[in-house]
């Protein structure tokens, strides 16, 4: 289903936050980002997928990037391979996402579109993403903290969470 930029944008002012201020903000309570050069490493690979991410924020929320933790990499690749396969492979329709980011603790892939096998493999990647740490990918001791911001996180990583 197909999510606006403008309600995710309307959403942060409400909370009282400046766009420009978003990263910054969960970089402080959630963790880093994922890092340029892996946001890169995917495009490059599955190019197709990720067409979106050049797009301005009128049209997609892929223009901000991977939104999720380091941790997810391996993940959110092994999804693309999959889709892509089989778009290349069995004739599915070439499927685009329009965001990529972390929501309740677990994986949100939205996409333009998707079939039934699509959609089985999005909501498989997205029902393991509960036991990966997002910020360092281990699946050791992973739980969810409570809070303004649930985050899903090894028992090492969780103790660097800053509180809320
Ligand atoms: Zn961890």
């Amino acid at each position: 289903m197909r999510k606006t930029c403008r309600d995710f944008y309307f959403n942060i002012l409400g909370r009282g936050f400046d766009s420009r201020h978003l990263h910054h903000y969960k970089k402080k309570y959630k963790g880093d980002i994922m890092k340029k050069e892996l946001q890169e490493k995917l495009f490059k690979k599955y190019p197709k997928i990720f067409r979106q991410r050049t797009l301005p924020m009128t049209e997609t929320c892929m223009c901000w990037g991977i939104d999720t933790g380091d941790g997810w990499y391996n993940l959110i690749e092994t999804l693309c391979i999959l889709l892509q396969w089989d778009i290349d492979n069995n004739e599915h329709k070439q499927i685009e996402a329009t965001q990529v980011k972390e929501k309740y603790g677990t994986l949100r892939f939205y996409t333009d579109y998707n079939d039934d096998k699509q959609s089985g493999y999005i909501d498989f990647a997205e029902a393991l993403s509960a036991n990966i740490c997002e910020e360092c990918g281990s699946n050791k001791d992973v739980t969810q903290s409570n809070g303004a911001w649930i985050s899903t996180r090894c028992s090492e990583c969780m103790k660097k969470i800053k509180k809320f």
